[in-house]
């Protein structure tokens, strides 16, 4: 079995490639720039690298062609909403137009070859923007608000076209997930490196936007196995992936500072305008009932769970 990963040395990419390879399976990976990735290959040396770009379709497809891979997982993008209203148009070009030239791609390739060429579209909660109904499921109308979530829509609306044509792709509506490999420029990892930092005296304090905002926050390796679970499905589907259960930013950093041994966190964090951002839904809170049915699949670990892992591998990290 040989699969081809783009967004590879991402967080849900790393996670992505240990549970392939640990299952025997050849894994080719799109890179950016193979010289900035060589720690990345040295982690990983049974992983096939290429260079790569998503603004070029025709080179991504090259590829694909060249490497005739069983699995496509489409994991690469700008993956930060408030990156997306810096950057809206390479945002447009990578995670919207550059993962349909993965979905022409593979179709082409599956053609040539006379077999399927299964593939996996990262889809996203941002697709429903300040969503009609709650909790979302793969039914909820889509009215993205952000670049972010217009793109992902774009690429999520085509996804199911081109089913409809004969490519066996599934999209994984995911949620929200952290793990210590999030950078800080996510809410989560940002507050478990500061309550580790505060606690060892090396910061003062904490700048954050929007203290309110809910949101369904999951384990990335869980969100992983429901990549590799949807892309397998003999009917290929849209599934949302995500824990069912939502909490504000203010519970996560009350949560991490006292995981961290730090009292009265409110004393410790600012409310900074710049943070805060257009477009931000109040709430997202997803439905997995289909994955949970179709996929017998079930995330393992808890909102406590997960800030008290962040919380001990920042504090180790010091
Ligand atoms: P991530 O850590 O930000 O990784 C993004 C990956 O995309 C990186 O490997 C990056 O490579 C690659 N990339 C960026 N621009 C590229 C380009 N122009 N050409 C080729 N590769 C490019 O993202 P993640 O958290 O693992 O998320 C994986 C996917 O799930 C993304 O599509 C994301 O939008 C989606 N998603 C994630 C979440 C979440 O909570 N994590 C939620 C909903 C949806 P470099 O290292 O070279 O920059
Ligand atoms: P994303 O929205 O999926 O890109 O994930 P983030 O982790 O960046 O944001 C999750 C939520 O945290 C959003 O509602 C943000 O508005 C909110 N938030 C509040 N303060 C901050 C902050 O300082 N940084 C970030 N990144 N998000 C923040």
């Amino acid at each position: 079995m040989r699969a081809f990963v783009t967004g590879i040395t991402g967080q849900d990419g790393s996670y992505l490639a240990e549970r392939l390879l640990a299952e025997g399976v050849t894994v080719h990976g799109l890179v950016q720039s193979l010289a900035e990735a060589a720690p990345f290959a040295e982690r990983y040396p049974a992983l096939v690298l290429h260079e790569g770009d998503l603004t070029d379709p025709a080179a991504v497809a090259a590829l694909i062609d060249r490497t005739e891979p069983d699995e496509v997982y489409n994991l690469a993008g700008i993956s930060s909403v408030a990156l997306s209203w810096q950057r809206p148009v390479l945002t447009g070009q990578v995670t919207g137009v550059g993962a349909v030239g993965v979905m022409r791609a593979c179709l082409d390739l599956q053609e040539r070859l006379g077999r399927p060429v299964r593939m996996l579209q990262a889809s996203s909660a941002e697709i429903f923007g300040e969503p009609a109904e709650s909790p979302q499921r793969e039914t909820t109308p889509l009215r993205p608000a952000t670049p972010y979530g217009a793109a992902k829509a774009y690429a999520h609306q085509v996804a199911g076209m081109l089913r409809g044509r004969g490519l066996p792709v599934a999209t994984v509506i995911l949620y929200n997930h952290e793990s210590p490999r999030r950078p800080e420029t996510f809410v989560t990892r940002k507050i478990t490196a500061a309550a580790a930092r505060i606690a060892a005296g090396t910061q003062d304090r904490l700048a954050l936007g929007n203290l309110a905002a809910r949101r369904d926050w999951g384990w990335a390796p869980d969100y992983v196995e429901a990549m590799v679970r949807a892309i397998r499905h003999p009917e290929p589907d849209d599934y949302v992936i995500a824990t069912g259960v939502s909490h504000t930013v203010a519970d996560f950093v009350e949560a991490a500072f006292t995981a961290a041994g730090v009292a009265d966190w409110r004393s410790r964090v600012d409310v900074d305008e710049s943070f805060v951002r257009a477009g931000d839904a109040a709430e997202q809170r997803g439905d997995a009932t289909r994955a949970r049915e179709v996929l017998g699949w079930a995330p393992s670990r808890d909102f406590a769970g997960i800030v008290a892992a962040m919380v001990e591998a920042d504090a180790v990290r010091g």
